[in-house]
């Protein structure tokens, strides 16, 4: 059933095995999917008696507090010297749901001149040449489908423990909004099929994620739709913006605009949505659609990122109005993605 390929899974396991001090890295702005890869490994080679760390450029997502591991996690832009002094130790990185230096901000500093081994496991388009031996399948529901898949043909079924199996089911489930999309593929039923094995209780781990939220954030989401949310009929879009003047009245955390930015796209007629979010010296987008609109081009082209086809993000360095004036005025472009339908 696997479709990594023999020789990336003898190379990368022969790199595990000699490895003393890995430090696994993923992108900025993490969220279940660079997670719970991230911890299935770091559970992994703890379970090997290795010696293993976890990096993260910024900011951890509060409502995933409850992985096991995420105490563990270090984060480097709260603590600089120390993550640069880990990865200056480390004799294998493992970067994981990412293939672009621009993902890793400041981290990339220390990582990409770092003379060590890399392996890259990730399901973007467009991968970026930053590591020795790369497992890239764009095809995927998510990276932690092909961590799965990497550790079942690497170590064997009996090195997947509980606690990784409930790791890598939040990286599924968050990456596909429980199935709802990027899950067409049977491969990724038959892995979920595969972790139910080890005995997790999918629909704790599915509350945990999607009902573990404070008040305020239900508060922030109610304002949200109801203030600042604008509709363009004409264009099948609509868009979330939020200062952070809205944040701070509603006592923001990290993590609570996740998925926000899906509820747009509940109104009928409407295949892409956006949401943008003030912060100190640029705003913050992230663009979802339906079918055929291509989210990651819009990200790409206007706002300095990408993404998948669904599901894309980017930056502007610009205040949140000006971001929103520009983000109206490039959607005539993209006018041709839309359908006669959902119009
Ligand atoms: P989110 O909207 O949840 O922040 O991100 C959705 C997806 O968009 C991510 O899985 C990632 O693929 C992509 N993405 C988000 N932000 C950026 C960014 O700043 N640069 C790039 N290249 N991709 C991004
Ligand atoms: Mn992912």
């Amino acid at each position: 059933m696997n479709t990594i390929s023999s020789s990336f899974t003898k190379n990368a396991k022969a790199e595990i095995d000699k490895a003393q001090n890995i430090v696994i890295l993923s992108h900025k702005n993490p969220d279940g999917d660079a997670l719970g890869s991230g911890l299935a490994f770091y559970n992994l080679f703890t379970n090997f008696n290795k010696k293993a760390t976890f990096i993260v450029p910024n900011q951890l997502p509060v409502y995933l507090k409850w992985m096991d591991g995420f105490n563990d996690i270090i984060v480097f832009e709260n603590n600089k010297s120390k993550g640069q002094e880990i990865i200056k130790s480390a004799d294998l990185i493992i970067m994981i749901d990412f293939n672009h230096r621009s993902r890793l901000s400041q981290v990339a500093d220390s990582v990409l001149p770092h003379k060590c081994p890399k392996i890259l496991i990730d399901h973007h388009p467009d991968p970026e040449n930053i590591a020795d031996l790369i497992y890239s399948r764009i095809s995927s529901s998510s990276t932690a489908e092909m961590v799965y898949e990497f550790i079942e043909a690497a170590f064997g079924k009996d090195a997947v423990s509980k606690t990784i199996a409930e790791c890598l089911f939040t990286g599924i489930v968050t990456d596909t909004g429980t199935f709802s999309y990027n899950s067409s593929n049977q491969i990724t039923f038959k892995i979920v099929g595969e972790l139910l094995s080890f005995g997790i209780d999918k629909d704790y781990i599915i509350d945990k994620i999607y009902n573990n939220y404070s008040e305020y954030r239900l508060r922030l989401l109610g304002h949200a739709i109801n203030s600042k949310m604008k509709v363009l009929h004409e264009y099948g879009t609509a868009y979330i913006y939020l200062s952070q003047k809205d944040m701070d009245s509603y006592n923001f955390e990290q993590g609570d605009t996740e998925g926000f930015v899906n509820f747009p796209l509940s109104i009928k007629g409407i295949v892409f949505s956006a949401i943008f979010i003030e912060k100190d010296n640029y705003t913050k987008c992230s663009f979802r659609s339906k079918g055929d609109f291509p989210a990651n081009l819009v990200a790409k082209e206007h706002f300095s990122g990408g993404g998948h086809k669904n599901a894309a993000g980017g930056e502007y360095k610009a205040s949140l109005k000006k971001t929103i004036e520009q983000f109206e005025s490039i959607l005539p472009e993209y006018k041709k993605y839309l359908t006669v339908e959902s119009l």
